[in-house]
């Protein structure tokens, strides 16, 4: 046995002591990794189809990177990342979104040079939440970044492709709210009514909301302190500050979603939780998933590849949380579990393991798509013929002594009755599990 050091316990702790998961993250199991996977499959069939393009980044990043993308005063960064030093000393985080090292991505590796990127991501993003349903600690996000486009068609191709997703996903009770926080310049007037409005208004505020009336007023409008909703409610507008560019782009984008038949609310109250944003912000949001319903959440942020020390590029995106879209399709049984196997092999003792794997070998590449299990060890043909009918296969082949010698195939069917089992040649059953895998 290879010598193994453990620096924090000690050997027989380890030996005797069940380990388990960490509060806030999940394990997926066979019975519902079919759900993600195929989440996974629509989603990014769609992102291909319409011109996307997939990239990976690092799990860690210097902390630095979301600090100075994300901001100071918010959520994620004050008190959700999962930070700790290097051995040099260096401060790391694991991603809690990724939108920040999309645009690293795309300095570091040249690609804002000359030509806009269209660029999709599917990985998990860490966050130190408090865990309930629908806010996990690990969490999945398909995101989507859009660079050099000033839009609003590229923000308008967005939506529409998230419609498309909720279509092929089969979700029916999904509406569309959208924002717009207006340029910078409008920000900065608005930022000031903001102040003023809360500073006469001080003693309905939280300490959290105190903490940020300075330095970050607009994500007071999105606390979700029950206590502080009606001096919210009552609060000022960015609607009533925004200029000519603003107004422009937000009606321009409202216009192709109208001509596109696209729904949605124009929520005024509307404000994201990251710093980066400027024009269209957007959540698709379901009632049927309870207070964390919000499966998507993008808009528009020109200003950060500035931020980060790019050249000004106009930028746009969305994040979709994968975690919610499988709790709602698993609650709400939107979809029937998929066949995990068409084909179970079953061998009589006599014949040698060897052969049933040989053969196998040639019955899935001649039936290309077929999910074939072959049954292991050696059992009596009652107890395989249990697990065929638990793998849920439609067929079993058995393979005897007398069909061998006779260079047939015994094939049974495990859910037809009629079809009983029949005695059949290589091309006839091969053509009979063709016809069984493409159903
Ligand atoms: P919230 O206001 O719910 O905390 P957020 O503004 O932090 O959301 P974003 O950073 O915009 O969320 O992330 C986009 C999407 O990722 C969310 O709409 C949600 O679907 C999903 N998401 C965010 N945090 C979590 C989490 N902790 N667990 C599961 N999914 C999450
Ligand atoms: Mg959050």
């Amino acid at each position: 046995m290879t010598h193994i050091k453990y620096t924090f316990l000690k050997r027989n702790e380890v030996l005797s002591k069940k380990v388990n998961r960490l509060r806030g993250m999940y394990d997926v199991t066979p019975e519902q990794v079919w759900v993600w996977q195929k989440i996974e499959r629509i989603v990014t069939g769609i992102l291909d189809r319409y011109g996307y393009q997939e990239i990976r980044f690092p799990v860690l990043e210097k902390t630095q990177l979301f600090h100075s993308a994300i901001g100071e005063v918010t959520d994620v960064v004050e008190k959700e990342m999962f930070s700790f030093e290097s051995r040099k000393g260096e401060s790391i985080s694991m991603r809690p979104e990724g939108t920040a090292s999309t645009v690293r991505l795309a300095l570091q590796n040249g690609l804002l040079f000359n030509d806009p990127q269209k660029l999709w991501y599917n990985c998990p993003m860490f966050r130190y939440e408090k865990p309930q349903k629908g806010r996990n600690r690990q969490f999945s996000q398909v995101g989507v970044e859009v660079f050099g486009f000033e839009g609003p068609d590229v923000d308008a191709e967005l939506l529409l492709m998230n419609r498309q997703m909720w279509q092929e996903l089969g979700l029916k009770n999904v509406r569309l709210e959208l924002n717009t926080l207006g340029t910078p310049a409008c920000r900065t007037k608005y930022r000031e009514v903001l102040i003023q409005y809360f500073e006469q208004h001080l003693d309905a505020l939280d300490e959290e909301a105190k903490n940020r009336l300075y330095s970050n007023p607009m994500r007071i409008l999105d606390s979700k302190n029950p206590a502080m909703k009606s001096v919210i409610a009552s609060a000022p507008l960015i609607k009533d500050y925004l200029n000519q560019e603003a107004q422009n782009h937000f009606s321009e984008l409202l216009a192709i979603l109208d001509a596109c038949d696209l729904e949605y609310q124009v929520n005024p109250k509307l404000v994201r939780g990251l710093d980066y944003y400027s024009h269209n912000v957007f959540e698709w949001i379901t009632e049927d998933l309870g207070a964390q319903g919000t499966i998507c959440a993008g808009g528009r942020y020109n200003k950060l590849v500035e931020m980060q020390g790019g050249k000004p590029t106009p930028a746009t995106g969305f994040a979709m949380g994968v975690d919610r879209l499988v709790e709602l399709i698993v609650d709400h049984k939107l979809w029937q579990p998929e066949t995990q196997t068409d084909v179970y092999l079953i061998r009589d003792k006599v014949i040698p393991a060897e052969t049933a794997l040989k053969l196998s070998e040639k019955i899935r590449k001649a039936t290309p798509g077929l999910k074939m299990m072959v049954n292991m060890g050696e059992a009596s043909f009652k107890s395989q013929f249990k697990k065929a009918d638990k793998s849920g296969a439609k067929f079993a082949i058995i393979l005897g002594e007398a069909e061998m010698a006779a260079g047939n195939f015994s094939v049974k069917a495990l859910q037809d009755r009629d079809f009983g089992q029949q005695q059949l040649s290589f091309e006839k059953m091969v053509s009979l599990l063709s016809s069984a895998t493409q159903q």
